[in-house]
């Protein structure tokens, strides 16, 4: 089946409305959620091929989650679907005024290689529980999950509604040629800003994952011991590759000693003494990323790990301190296990460091002070810890500023990828009341139409709102 063919049947299954029936979008969820535990092993195999990701670093990351989305779905569709009543004013008092979640048509899902089920499912998820149909386009890089991807939809979910589409940047290209109803995306901001182009000459709405450099700040009164424990799981799992993954360091001088120690210590704890030989320490995903990753290090003489294998794609967990703020460290999103620690005054330093830069995917902050949570902006911040609030699904996932727009999990991927259609059943009857918006618009004559009892609300427009009309 080529690309256009796949877009078209997606379409045209769509337009045969079999997707509106909340009964069939649960039925597709339990095949996907079926697809999760039957196939369990095969997609664990996948990664490991990928990424060299640990069986329980998968199940952990990545399976869980999906499941947890495919479970919430299955519990609250109904409820989600269901029409939400809204408040009315005078003039529609008598009518049914709702709002109805609508499916918006055929979705393309874009995905990134870090990780490539959840990226791709979790929006999936959605699109089947908001009735759409979508094409998925998972990431060439990460080969081995994007074949199985490819062979395992179509075995058990609806074949025409969720077509898989395999390829890389040119077969991307050529899908974006065509007309979607929403493009959810996953991945650089570079490709971001492609994907927002391509979608602008159709109109279609789009929502960017994108990634950027997440700070995290500790201070010199928190417990650094448990606070480097938490940092050095969420930097050095995946190999770095993780796009809410802590990128650098904020720490006052009189710190960062303890916190290279303590680092140091949490490495030996969870890697062992040659994180190499580890089997719970990951891969850089390919050549590429590899050779980007090592050249950000040029320069520098890391406090702590720098060993490289190309063979092997291995870099070990590094950290580098007193690292200035504007080398090229600094520069990008890392994406890999190096930890620069840059030094800051204090607390109103590292606000205005933060603040000078894009804004961050997330933040984290390790203090009992609130002033750098209000001080700064992120699209989601954890305190205290690295990247829960991400496996908190009823909070928003997503960016702001450069680090993406929109945001998904659980009921926000629905509601993203509904239209929130705006119903008013009015009736025939009561005609007279609406006699007062009707030309001619002589004041004398209309006064006369209009009975007494809405004349109040004729001092001024009639979309005015409920509490200026009852003042
Ligand atoms: P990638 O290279 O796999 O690209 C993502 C998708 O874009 C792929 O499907 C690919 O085929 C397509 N693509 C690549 N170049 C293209 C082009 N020129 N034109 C059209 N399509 C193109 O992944 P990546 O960009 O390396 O992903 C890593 C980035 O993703 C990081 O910045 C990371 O922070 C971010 N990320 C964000 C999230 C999130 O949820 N916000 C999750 C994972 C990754």
């Amino acid at each position: 089946l080529s690309r256009g063919q796949a877009i078209q049947r997606a379409r045209e299954a769509f337009g045969s409305g079999r997707t509106r029936p909340l009964e069939f979008r649960l039925q597709q969820l339990q095949a996907l959620q079926k697809m999760m535990s039957e196939r369990e092993v095969e997609i664990i195999t996948a990664l490991k091929q990928d990424i060299n990701r640990s069986q329980y670093d998968t199940s952990l990351l990545e399976l869980i989650g999906i499941n947890n989305e495919i479970n919430l779905a299955l519990g609250k569709l109904r409820e989600w679907a269901a029409p939400r009543l809204v408040e009315k004013n005078l003039l529609t008092m008598s009518d049914e005024a709702y709002i109805q979640p609508e499916p918006l048509g055929v979705v393309l899902i874009i995905g990134a290689w870090n990780y490539p089920w959840a990226v791709t499912l979790v929006p999936l998820v959605g699109a089947i529980a908001a009735g759409n149909g979508a094409v998925v386009k998972p990431s060439e890089i990460s080969g081995y999950s994007s074949l199985l991807l490819a062979t395992l939809l179509p075995l058990y979910l609806d074949k025409d509604l969720y077509p898989v589409v395999t390829g890389g940047v040119t077969e991307t290209q050529e899908l974006l040629k065509q007309r979607f109803d929403h493009i959810f995306y996953t991945g650089s901001s570079a490709v971001g800003k492609l994907v927002m182009e391509a979608a602008a000459r159709h109109i279609t709405p789009v929502t960017l994952e994108l990634g950027g450099k997440s700070p995290c700040y500790i201070d010199k009164n928190c417990d650094i011991r448990v606070a480097c424990r938490r940092i050095t799981w969420g930097k050095f799992v995946n190999c770095g590759q993780t796009c809410i993954a802590p990128d650098y360091i904020l720490c006052e001088p009189c710190v960062q000693g303890h916190v290279v120690e303590c680092i140091r210590q949490t490495l030996l704890e969870f890697y062992g003494p040659d994180p190499k030989s580890s089997p719970d320490y990951g891969r850089i995903i390919n050549q590429t990323h590899f050779n980007r990753v090592v050249g950000l290090m040029e320069g520098y003489a890391p406090v702590l790990g720098g060993q490289c294998d190309a063979s092997q794609r291995y870099i070990a967990p590094t950290i580098l301190k007193d690292v200035p703020p504007h080398s090229k460290l600094m520069q990008e999103e890392i994406f890999g296990p190096l930890l620069p620690i840059v030094t800051v005054s204090g607390l109103d330093e590292a606000i205005s460091f933060i603040n000078e830069r894009d804004k961050p995917l997330a933040l984290y902050i390790f203090s009992s002070d609130k002033q750098m949570i209000e001080e700064t902006t992120s699209g989601g911040v954890t305190v205290n810890d690295v990247m829960m609030h991400y496996t908190l699904i009823s909070l928003p996932f997503g960016g702001v500023g450069q680090s993406g727009m929109g945001f998904y999990h659980g009921k926000h991927t629905f509601d993203r990828l509904s239209h929130q259609r705006a119903c008013l059943l009015r009736s025939l009857g009561m005609e007279s009341i609406n006699l007062a918006r009707y030309p001619p618009q002589d004041r004398q004559r209309a006064r006369e139409r209009v009975p007494v009892g809405i004349r109040q609300l004729q001092g001024g427009s009639l979309g005015r709102g409920k509490q200026e009309q009852q003042q």
